[in-house]
């Protein structure tokens, strides 16, 4: 049984704001926004997090970026935005489902911590 959080978001069993969703990736709106765009970017597949990349599913991290700047097209954030991927305890990781934020609608920090 998959128990994680984010399969069942993409599932449509716990519901979300989608943005976007194609064969490969879901996207959705954050439940506690840290900038006035921020969308959470997942491969369908399960992949737990980007430690556990390599060439047999890189594919899904592709697809992600590629709806990414789709994403930020639709959204209008043609002056920027920032990609973040938290890896991990150290790395501040909740939610153990490869997910890539989309932060933007601001002028971000200088500072990356
Ligand atoms: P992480 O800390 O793992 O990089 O990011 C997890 C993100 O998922 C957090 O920013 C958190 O606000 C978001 N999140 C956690 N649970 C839910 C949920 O049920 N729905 C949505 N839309 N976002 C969630
Ligand atoms: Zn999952």
């Amino acid at each position: 049984m998959n128990d994680c959080l984010f399969c069942k978001i993409i599932a449509g069993e716990i519901p979300s704001a989608k943005v976007y969703e194609d064969e490969y990736v879901y996207a959705f709106r954050d439940i506690n926004p840290q900038a006035p765009v921020h969308i959470l970017v997942c491969p369908k597949a399960h992949i737990a997090c980007a430690d556990e990349l390599d060439e047999s599913n890189s594919v899904h991290v592709a697809k992600c970026f590629e709806a990414i700047a789709k994403i930020a097209k639709a959204e209008g954030l043609d002056k920027g935005y920032r990609v973040v991927n938290n890896c991990g305890e150290d790395g501040g990781q909740t939610v153990m489902h490869l997910h890539f934020h989309i932060l933007g609608g601001l002028k971000l920090s200088d500072k990356m911590i």
